[in-house]
């Protein structure tokens, strides 16, 4: 049973993974180590959207999990008001610019613009999707946590013993020229992106998005939005739109070519990316076009790798999960924490996550 565990990365993965752990009934000691602020990478700055069963075989037991304790911890801790969780209905919605529908349309949520949009299709019901402001959600779950040490610090190295066992962090503090090592039992590596910098044998996807949020004037229903707009110029756009309790976010497209900077806070926003998600959803609504845009923002999201690290001992990993991070962040961590505490994992079937698949 560990005693001391140390995580590097404070964003969704990495909190959840520690309130978990600390709660766990062995009561380890559990320091996160984090190198920008809470939650400065994609946990931030993601939708925040959850799906109960929008999952391929590799994760749907997961995703299951993980809608649960969502939902659990929002009753819990009050979550409905502290990180805005709520019930989803998700749609699908079509239109092409300034061109008017041949018929009338049934089931537009009322703010969107009249006559515009020419299809609808349901995606999720408030059974089976949900939300909750990424980044309020972090900053609670690690109050939440019992006795968490949060270090801010950048992790520079897994330092091992030469039997491969591992010793601890080596952390390089900002501002000051000073590295130390914060030894450990066991360490989980939830660094995002940054995962391979750490890990080299761990390959993590690095994607970069923009999303923008806007503060309207009129309230807006709460209906989540995958939309397809056929602009005037021919091409296609297909910004997704998640009204919350206080603000509407909105993202774009993926930016694949993006380089990754050494901290989550230096990640470039292309401002004409920004605008243009603005342009684009103001095709489908006037109260968004009239909204002001209140924060524009780029943030590059992981590909999937939890569990034991192959050729090191007690070293894990939890690397996001693409774009479904927020989602399964519950799950992870909770898995996790039975890999860590108990030996196995016992909650869910993430056999096809498992890091040694890279090394076989
Ligand atoms: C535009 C966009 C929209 C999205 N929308 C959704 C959605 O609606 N629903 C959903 O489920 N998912 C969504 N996602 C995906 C989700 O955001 C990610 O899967 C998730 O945030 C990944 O979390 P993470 O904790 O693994 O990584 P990150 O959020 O990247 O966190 C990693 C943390 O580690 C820290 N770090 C890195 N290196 C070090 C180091 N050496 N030392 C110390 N700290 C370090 C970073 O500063 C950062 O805080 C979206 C992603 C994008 C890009």
């Amino acid at each position: 049973m560990p005693q001391k565990v140390v995580i590097i990365g404070g964003g969704i993965v990495g909190v959840s993974t520690a309130y978990y752990l600390s709660h766990h009934e062995s009561n380890p000691s559990v320091t996160l180590i984090e190198a920008s602020s809470i939650a400065s990478g994609a946990s931030g700055k993601a939708g925040g959207l959850l799906a109960l069963d929008w999952h391929g075989n590799d994760t749907a037991s997961l995703a299951r999990l993980s809608y649960q304790l969502h939902a659990s911890l929002a009753e819990q801790f009050n979550g409905r008001e502290r990180w805005g969780y709520r019930e989803l209905t998700t749609l699908e919605i079509s239109c092409t610019e300034g061109k008017a529908p041949s018929r009338h349309v049934a089931g537009v949520p009322d703010w969107l613009r009249e006559g515009v949009i020419s299809k609808v299709g349901n995606l999720g019901t408030t059974q089976s999707t949900a939300q909750v402001h990424p980044r309020r959600f972090c900053e609670a779950i690690v109050k939440e946590s019992k006795n968490l040490e949060v270090i801010m610090g950048h992790a520079s190295k897994v330092v091992l013993y030469d039997d491969k066992k591992v010793k601890g962090v080596e952390v390089e503090f900002d501002g000051i020229r000073e590295t130390k090592i914060i030894e450990a039992d066991v360490v989980v590596v939830a660094a995002g992106p940054w995962t391979s910098r750490l890990l080299p044998n761990i390959p993590v996807s690095t994607q970069r998005a923009h999303s923008i949020t806007i503060s309207t004037q009129t309230p807006v229903s709460p209906h989540a939005l995958f939309t397809n707009i056929k602009l005037k110029n021919g091409s296609l756009a297909t910004p997704e739109i998640y009204p919350r309790t206080d603000e509407i976010y909105a993202c774009g497209d993926v930016d694949k070519h993006a380089p990754l900077p050494k901290f989550a806070r230096d990640v470039k926003v292309d401002e004409g990316r920004c605008r243009q998600i603005m342009k684009n959803i103001s095709v489908v609504s006037e109260i968004l076009e009239y909204g002001e845009i209140t924060a524009m923002q780029a943030e590059i999201g992981p590909g999937p790798s939890v569990g034991w690290v192959p050729g090191m001992r007690n070293v894990a990993v939890a690397a996001g999960h693409s774009c479904w991070g927020i989602c399964n962040a519950p799950g992870t961590g909770k898995l996790l924490t039975e890999l860590i505490c108990e030996g196995r994992i016992s909650s869910a079937n993430i056999q096809s996550l498992d890091p040694g698949r890279y090394t076989r």
